[in-house]
């Protein structure tokens, strides 16, 4: 249902922060490396071990969602993902950020495996998400999803997406659009397909000038965005367009450049690679301060072209990632207390209506005005066509069809034809033509004169057709980028949408008897508690018996002495009694 501009809904969130703790790797296995950091889901906890023998107490962290090494990715996308994407689909912008150390699972977390259904990441499960609920749409409703790919390193912006791949691009503002990429290209697409073509694409241009791979991505920052703009008719009875922008971020690695000993040129390019970290770390600091004035977001690529995402209109996620290894303790420490600074952000989010420049309105407009051309017709000489007889017959109809017919001839005596009546008239060619042939009696300058006339008509009717066709392709070409409401575009994504919701389900089954056994463990807690009480109690009770007991013991014991004193008194009364009797 659309939103009236005067309730538009604004909300204020933290930006949400999860944990993912990726399994130990076969490397860290065989060589002996222990596990340092222990993942408690039910409580959203995470607890850091010193496994050396400094005695140093564990430390513990808290965060919406912690994720184990045994996480499942669709449970990821379900549990944090999910809110966030149905949220783009109303309106408001989204992001998303995997953040780490190099090797902790940030692109496995973002693309995942994506040959795997299960193992899919973040990315191409929104896709199946978006493509799923477009397909349910109603079918008055009109979406168009463009999806861009821009990758940031040493503080230069590439377009992966983009024809020129020596191309640096600059990063513009403008005050009705706000901050933008100059000359970024966006792809239109219509289903999950497109988007898995495009990935490709991607990857295959980030790898390109890249003599390492591995150590290219781990200093560069990609961001993929989709746009997602939805036309609905609103109570207003007006069409409305909504647009939602979500940004999945990819970071650069988050280790410290002292660990990894870069220098010269890789130092150079580390500094710059951090400036944009570094960046995103000050403005984090500067928005959960509370007494900044100034947040740099300027200072950076990467945080000018994500200023919304953070203290701004957006509903934001970051997905810290974290190895479990002992010998990462010092970084996975300093990666949670980052963590947990950036839970302290407030974004505002809105939904955007009826923003300025939406792809869709244009569009919509281009269409509506090629299938009033289309259908008014191509322009042909007039004097050509009169030359037909039905022509004659039709200058004379009456009504509002004649009217209309007479009216569009206009001064250079050209006349709209529509595509029938350009049939007729070929028609009407050949057998003018074939009379042509058989008529002998003509003089020879005569029958040429009547063939070039024939020829031109030809050859008029030929390009109004051409022209016909090439409106027709491109009103076809657009109406493929605007996707109708309801419609089954699925295709292979369907498959994964199914997965996504099932998993869901199953997750909602888990949640309520996660649910049901923590209040289980709630109401058994409690009665231990009682019974500890009735413990404590008796044992009060009992010590007190026991002080009373050893009271009556000890008098007993005072009072038998007494007796026994008594009776050898009067054992030796006795006796002295019976000696002198
Ligand atoms: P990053 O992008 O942070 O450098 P990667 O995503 O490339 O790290 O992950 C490094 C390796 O660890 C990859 O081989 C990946 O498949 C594996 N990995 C990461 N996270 C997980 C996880 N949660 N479960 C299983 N394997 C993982
Ligand atoms: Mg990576």
């Amino acid at each position: 249902m659309p939103i009236n501009k005067s309730e538009k809904p604004e909300s204020c969130d933290n930006v949400k922060v999860v944990v993912r703790c990726r399994p130990l790797n076969e490397r860290e296995k065989s060589m002996c490396y222990k596990q340092a950091v222990s993942v408690d889901e039910m409580r959203g906890t995470i607890t850091v071990h010193k496994t050396d023998s400094s005695n140093e107490p564990p430390k513990t962290f808290t965060f919406d969602t912690v994720f184990g090494p045994e996480s499942k990715q669709l449970d990821v996308y379900n549990l944090t993902v999910r809110p966030i994407i149905d949220s783009v689909l109303e309106g408001y912008n989204g992001t998303i950020f995997a953040y780490g150390q190099t090797g902790t699972g940030k692109t496995f977390t973002m693309e995942g495996v994506r040959a795997v259904p299960e193992l899919r990441g973040i990315i191409p499960n929104s896709f199946a998400h978006i493509f799923g609920h477009i397909a349910k749409a109603e079918g008055d409703t009109r979406f168009l999803v463009r999806v861009s790919y821009l990758e940031i390193y040493n503080e230069e912006v590439r377009d992966l997406l983009g024809k020129d791949q020596t191309q640096r691009l600059e990063v513009k503002e403008r005050p009705d659009v706000g901050v933008y990429i100059k000359d970024l290209s966006a792809y239109v697409v219509n289903n999950a397909d497109d988007m898995d073509r495009i990935m490709t694409l991607g990857h295959k241009n980030r790898s390109v000038g890249a003599t390492n791979m591995n150590e290219h991505s781990s200093r560069s920052h990609a961001i993929f965005t989709i746009t997602i703009e939805c036309s609905e008719k609103g109570v207003d009875g007006n069409m409305h367009v909504r647009m939602g922008k979500l940004h999945l971020v990819d970071l650069a690695g988050s280790e410290r450049q002292a660990k990894t000993g870069a220098t010269g040129q890789r130092l150079k390019e580390a500094t710059k690679i951090n400036l944009s970290l570094s960046t995103l770390g000050n403005v984090i600091s500067a928005l959960v301060d509370g007494k900044s004035t100034h947040v740099p977001y300027r200072n950076s690529k990467l945080t000018r072209r994500l200023q919304d995402s953070l203290g701004g209109n957006s509903k934001t996620m970051m997905c810290a990632n974290i190895g479990p290894a002992d010998y990462n303790y010092d970084e996975t420490i300093s990666m949670l207390r980052y963590a947990n600074c950036a839970k302290n952000i407030k974004n505002k989010a809105r939904i955007n209506e009826d923003p300025k420049d939406t792809l869709l309105r244009q569009f919509q407009k281009e269409i509506e005005e090629l299938k009033k051309k289309l259908e008014e017709g191509e322009e042909i000489s007039g004097s050509d066509v009169s030359g037909s007889e039905e022509d004659d017959d039709e200058e004379g109809e009456v009504g509002e069809h004649g009217e209309k017919r007479k009216k569009r001839r206009d001064q250079a005596g050209k006349e709209k034809v529509s595509p029938d009546k350009m049939v007729e008239m070929q028609a009407k060619i050949d057998e003018e033509r074939k009379a042509l042939e058989t008529k002998l009696d003509m003089e020879e300058e005569e029958r040429n004169k009547a063939k070039a006339e024939l020829e031109k008509r030809e050859k008029d009717l030929l390009k109004a057709q051409q022209e016909h066709q090439s409106l027709l392709e491109k009103l076809s070409a657009l109406e493929k980028k605007v996707i109708v409401g309801g419609v089954d575009l699925l295709a292979k994504a369907e498959e994964q949408e199914k997965l996504l919701e099932e998993s869901n389900m199953e997750l909602e089954e888990r949640r309520k008897r996660a649910e049901q056994l923590r209040r289980e463990l709630k109401e058994k807690e409690q009665e231990r508690l009682d019974i500890e009480e009735k413990y404590t109690s008796l044992q009060e009770e009992a010590q007190g018996k026991t002080k009373k007991l050893k009271k009556v013991w000890t008098m007993l014991m005072a009072a038998k002495s007494e007796m026994a004193d008594l009776q050898q008194e009067h054992q030796r009364e006795i006796e002295g009694l019976l000696e002198n009797i």
